[in-house]
Formats: C-alpha cells, sequence, structure tokens
C-alpha cells in the first residue's frame, strides 16, 4: 500500500501567479479528501511578502473538515514558522531545508548550518507540543547553482534531524534533478545507515520527465510514501524554471495498474485535477486528465 502526501495545496499553489481564495484552498482540499487522500500538506507558515499564496494558512487550517483519518501538514522553515504553526491545530509540520548551501541561502536566507542549528530546536520544541514531525531535505538530489549535494552531507542532516525527534526524513528533488539509479543508491544509502524500517518519503518534481520513473525507484528500493501534486500543480518560486510536482493521478495510476492500492479513487482524482484546471485558469501538467478529457 502506497501512503500519499498530497502537496498540491501548498508546494503546487505556491508557485502560481494566481492567488486562490481561502474558500478555493479548502475546497480543493475536500475534493481531495473525497478521492481518499488522507494526508495534505495543506499550507506554509513562510513571510506572507516572500510566498503571498500562503498567507492565508491560518485561514485554511481553520476552515478544513476535521476527520479522524486526515493529517494536515503545514511546512516550517524557522523558528518564526514553527511559532505561527503551534498557534493552529495543524496536525504535522514538515520542517524544511535544502541540502544545498546556495539554494539554502536563497530559499531560507540561511546557510545549511544556521537553519540546521536554528532547526533542531525547533524540532525537539515541535514534537513535545504533540505534533508528528518530518525533516525535509531540499536539493537531496542535485542543485541548480551548486551542481551534486554530496550524499554523506544529505545523511548527516538526516541523523541530526532524526535525533532532534523527526519521526520521518522526506528527500526531496526540488528541481527535478534526480534519475532513478540516483534514487535507488540514496534510498540504498539511507537504508544501510538508519536501517530497512527507517521512515523514509521521496519527494519529486517532473522538471526533465522523470518523475514517475523516480518513483518507481524510490519504490523498487522498498520506499512506500510519495508526495504528489494534483494535475502536476507545483514548482517553487526560488528554482529556475522548477515545474510540477510528481502529478497525483498520473502516480496513482500508475500504482493501480501495477495493482499496487494507494487508497484513493482514481476517478475522484481526476475529475479533481479538471476542476483545479477551472480555478487555475490554464492548462496543467497532468496527463490523466488529458486521456479522459471527455469527462472533463
Ligand atoms: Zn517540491
Amino acid at each position: 500500500m502506497i501512503q500519499i502526501c498530497e502537496v498540491g495545496p501548498r508546494d503546487g499553489l505556491q508557485n502560481e501567479k494566481k492567488i486562490l481564495s481561502t474558500e478555493q484552498k479548502v475546497d480543493l482540499i475536500k475534493r481531495l479528501i473525497d478521492a481518499g487522500i488522507q494526508k495534505i500538506e495543506a499550507v506554509s507558515f513562510v513571510n506572507p511578502k516572500v510566498v503571498p499564496q500562503m498567507a492565508d494558512a491560518e485561514e485554511v487550517l481553520r476552515h478544513v473538515p476535521r476527520t479522524e483519518n486526515v493529517t494536515y501538514a503545514g511546512l516550517v522553515l524557522s523558528r518564526s514558522g514553527l511559532e505561527r504553526a503551534l498557534k493552529t491545530d495543524v496536525d504535522a509540520l514538515h520542517i524544511v531545508l535544502a541540502a544545498s548551501n546556495e539554494f539554502n541561502l536563497r530559499n531560507a536566507r540561511r546557510s545549511v548550518e544556521q537553519s540546521v542549528n536554528e532547526l533542531v530546536p525547533v524540532i525537539t520544541e515541535a514534537v513535545a507540543a504533540g505534533k508528528s514531525v518530518v525533516g525535509v531535505l531540499g536539493t537531496s538530489f542535485g542543485c541548480p547553482f551548486e551542481g551534486e549535494v554530496p550524499l554523506d552531507r544529505i545523511l548527516r542532516i538526516a541523523d541530526q534531524f532524526m535525533n532532534a525527534g523527526c519521526q520521518e526524513i522526506t528527500l526531496a528533488d526540488t528541481t527535478g534533478m534526480a534519475n532513478p539509479k540516483q534514487v535507488k543508491d540514496t534510498v540504498l544509502a539511507f537504508k544501510q545507515t538508519f536501517g530497512e524500517q527507517s521512515p523514509l518519503g521521496l519527494h519529486f518534481h517532473n522538471t526533465r520527465g522523470l518523475g514517475l520513473a523516480n518513483v518507481f525507484a524510490g519504490y523498487e528500493a522498498g520506499v512506500r510514501r510519495f508526495d504528489s501534486s494534483i494535475a502536476g500543480l507545483g514548482g517553487c518560486p526560488f528554482a529556475p524554471k522548477a515545474v510540477g510536482n510528481v502529478c497525483t493521478e498520473d502516480m496513482v495510476n500508475m500504482f493501480h495498474q501495477m495493482e499496487i492500492g494507494t487508497g484513493t479513487q482514481l476517478e475522484k482524482l481526476i475529475n479533481t485535477a479538471c476542476w483545479m484546471e477551472t480555478q487555475i485558469g490554464r492548462r496543467l501538467d497532468g496527463m490523466m486528465m488529458k486521456v479522459h478529457e471527455s469527462s472533463c
């Protein structure tokens, strides 16, 4: 069984120029839940001047349906983000840094070391406050500014984050630079270092068309948790030409075709992707909704 973390409402929307209303975001989240999605990265607690699409994080969380099976996560890059998050009833915090120095300077205005030093106590406090905490390491498979990001650095940061209390690590390919062999080697190195059962998620972007190939490589290496974005929404305002995340309904179709369960209903996801296009007002990247164009 695959566990999907739907990142459309956060990673997806934050790169869209068109600002959606709180109501539209809540509507999207309701549709995703109706399609069977159980984990949603719904908001980001970042400076609204830098990422205006996420300015209504608190408002979104106040209006989403609270059901037992659904976990809402919010992104945190700094101590001030934690302080905002702890005033909400968000279930999980995704504590993020980029493993590449130059990228992290642009994204979080801190060096990797500064971010680690700031985020280790942030993780400890979030855990103490009863939140589930995932450490997300961006640019784990390469950086558009620095190129290769050393694997030993990624493993060292993962170690520091887990020691601080992170229950899970997600390795993120922020600008879609990963390839399937690299994914396999990285997952195996992670498992060798932290043990076979150590919870690991993968987050891919489809920038170079390798998103689903990378998901499959991760699956073959034993990973069962994947981030994806409805309709293939997504990108990163700080990454040149980064395009969408791996598309949720395309990924679900791949797994269902392989007779691997995801707990979601493909038709409802496709309908949600079609609806998303009408809200954003342009064609989006997902493939399955094009196959099903007549149902849109
Ligand atoms: Zn991303």
